[in-house]
């Protein structure tokens, strides 16, 4: 295995003038085959890429060095404008590159809101005084400033090319504005992306509603409020379609078995719904709020009973909505990634000063800096032999842009000869310990800190120029 990068200076923002990958594993979800591979990037294009068979490809595995498609997140908080010690777009980007993603899709709660084009045109000077390659997208809020009393201009924020609608931070609470806005977002080709959650029944709810909780004394955080807030979200989109067969729903951050059985059922039925699921929904369980530290797939639901407790109790960086579930909950969140009702996984990159979150576990806000650490939680799972690297891999790529569409400036994530070089290399034999020092997100929230992770990113090409390249040790 011989990774010779020969690129320019490795400096941010640069095209990629030579990059040689000889006896890589390939994955290109594009033509739906991986295979031992040579590819060979000249002046920022793939200029070929081939399959080696025979003893060429001998000894190459999928262990080794995996080149892809770059990732693309449907869900991500870059806090700029109003919270940009949380995070800013360069920062934000900066972390998504380290964490092999080249298309980011922000999410609108900002302060201001992005609910018109002015928001998003200043969000889009940042990520081009930023230099970053990496393709930065939006979305528009549903509501006037998310207030949920209103629609948003969404004719006009869909002109100034948004990607869809989100309320995201808050569910679109009332029933009719969810039905207008799934209609004129539809009649603009784009999707409203909901975050499902009847906010009537978690009021002061911390964690989720079992038995780590009861233990706990955390107030609970029932799973039926977001499969709830599904049923009707679900049951509204049938009535828009019949009348409006564009309208498309996005359900984000599914971490239920209910939800994503009636997803499923939904799908199945022909209704226009795709969803996804996170990284930490999958692979933590509220277990992790217990102290204990083993991956969902390893958990049994009580980690007082068989020793498990590694870690103090209530660390407030796994605070997060919709909350870690139970390991049942966890087990079909990574069911409906294998089966593919999940479309995409989505990281939920929700970054937060420490100001924010060194504080009582109750008290603290929500969200995990994750961007950075998506591609080891999913890598566990494959390595576990719970998730196939290429449906991983797909759900990082082909999922989402099917759920953006033409939107994104990107053909269909594949390694295309001809194409802008848009990929990730990692290594899944170099292992890297996560710390607030590796992270290059301005939120050091991760619940990982401290532990490993496989898959090391090495390089992370945009668009034909450098995202991010490691530092040789
Ligand atoms: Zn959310």
């Amino acid at each position: 295995m011989a990774v010779d990068v020969r690129t320019t200076a490795g400096e941010v923002g640069r095209v990629v003038a030579e990059l040689d990958l000889s006896a890589v594993w390939a994955v290109d979800p594009a033509s739906g085959r991986e295979g031992p591979a040579d590819l060979v990037v000249r002046d920022g294009e793939i200029e070929s890429l081939m399959w080696l068979e025979g003893a060429d490809a001998e000894g190459i595995d999928a262990k080794g060095v995996v080149v892809a498609p770059g990732f693309i997140d449907l869900h991500a908080h870059l806090r700029e404008p109003g919270n940009e010690h949380a995070e800013t777009i360069a920062s934000g980007l900066a972390a998504a590159a380290h964490g092999g993603f080249t298309t980011v899709c922000a999410m609108p709660n900002t302060e201001p809101a992005l609910d018109e084009p002015g928001v998003l045109a200043l969000v889009r000077a940042a990520a081009a005084a930023g230099g970053s390659p990496v393709e930065l997208l939006a979305y528009g809020a549903v509501t006037a400033g998310r207030k949920g009393e209103q629609l948003a201009a969404l004719g006009e924020l869909g002109d100034a090319g948004v990607v869809g609608f989100s309320d995201d931070g808050a569910p679109v609470r009332s029933a009719t504005i969810l039905r207008n806005g799934l209609a004129y977002a539809g009649a603009a080709g784009l999707p409203v992306v909901d975050h499902a959650e009847d906010a009537s029944a978690t009021e002061g709810a911390e964690a989720n509603d079992g038995f780590v909780a009861t233990v706990l004394g955390l107030r609970g955080w029932p799973s039926s409020a977001e499969t709830s807030a599904v049923a009707r979200d679900l049951a509204i989109l049938a009535d828009v379609v019949r009348d409006l067969p564009g309208a498309r729903l996005h359900l984000t951050h599914l971490s239920t078995a209910g939800s994503l059985d009636l997803v499923r059922g939904a799908k199945a039925a022909g209704l226009p719904v795709t969803c996804d699921v996170t990284p930490h929904h999958l692979a933590l369980t509220d277990e992790w709020l217990a102290g204990a530290r083993r991956w969902a797939w390893d958990a049994s639901g009580d980690p007082w009973d068989d020793g498990a407790l590694e870690a103090g109790p209530y660390d407030p960086s796994l605070r997060v909505n919709p909350p870690l579930r139970s390991v049942d909950d966890a087990a079909a969140v990574l069911a409906a990634l294998v089966d593919g009702t999940a479309d995409a996984v989505a990281t939920d990159h929700a970054p937060h000063a420490e100001v924010d979150k060194a504080v009582e576990f109750g008290y603290a806000a929500n969200g995990i800096s994750g961007i950075e650490t998506a591609l080891g939680l999913l890598l566990a799972a494959v390595d576990a032999g719970r998730l196939p690297l290429a449906r991983a891999i797909a759900a990082l790529t082909i999922g989402p842009w099917d759920v953006l569409g033409s939107r994104s400036r990107r053909e269909r994530p594949g390694l295309t000869e001809g194409a802008a070089a848009d990929l990730v290399v990692f290594d899944r034999s170099d292992r890297w310990t996560v710390s607030s020092d590796v992270l290059l997100s301005r939120g050091k929230n991760s619940p990982l800190l401290g532990r490993s992770l496989s898959g090391r990113v090495l390089l992370t090409v945009a668009d034909g120029r450098i995202a991010y390249e490691a530092v040789a040790d």
